[in-house]
Parts: structure tokens; sequence; C-alpha cells
């Protein structure tokens, strides 16, 4: 999601998928531990990058975990703050 007119950038990150830290939503499954281990770190160290990359072009970067999006007048409270943000 990308604000128009200005270089901001929202993102919506799945709590397993991107492993939210200490979040009980990312617990990794006990079997095949190596695999999911290996994909998820690999899944996190992208994010890392891509931030990092939007960061140095500019970009005010704004991540919401799923497990944020329950609480919806806090999630448009700060969407709203991010929007206004200079
Ligand atoms: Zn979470």
């Amino acid at each position: 999601m990308v604000i128009r007119g200005q270089k901001k950038a929202v993102f919506v990150h799945g709590c397993f998928w991107h492993g939210h830290k200490g979040c009980p939503r990312a617990a990794r499954p006990e079997t095949n531990r190596v695999f999911w281990d290996k994909k998820i770190d690999g899944n996190m160290a992208r994010d890392r990058r891509n931030l990092r990359e939007l960061k140095k072009e500019g970009w005010s970067v704004l991540v919401i975990w799923q497990c944020q999006t329950k609480d919806e007048t806090a999630l448009m409270r700060r969407l709203q703050r991010f929007a206004e943000k200079e």
C-alpha cells in the first residue's frame, strides 16, 4: 500500500510468515523445524533488506502486523498519524 503523492508505504505482515517476535501467532511448528526456521528466517531477512532499501531511497515505512489489525480503531489512528506525518 502506497500513500499517493508521498513517499510512504504501509506493509501488513502476516505474523507467522514474517516471524512477528514474541507473537503467539508466530509460533513455529515443531515438525520440520529446520525447514520452517529456514523459510521464516529467510522471509525476515528479506523484509529487513526491503525496509532498508526503501528507507535509503527516502521512503517512510509503516509495518503493521496481522495481529494488530484486530483493533480497528487503533489501526485507523496509526494509519492516520502515519499519513499526516511530515
Ligand atoms: Zn503478531
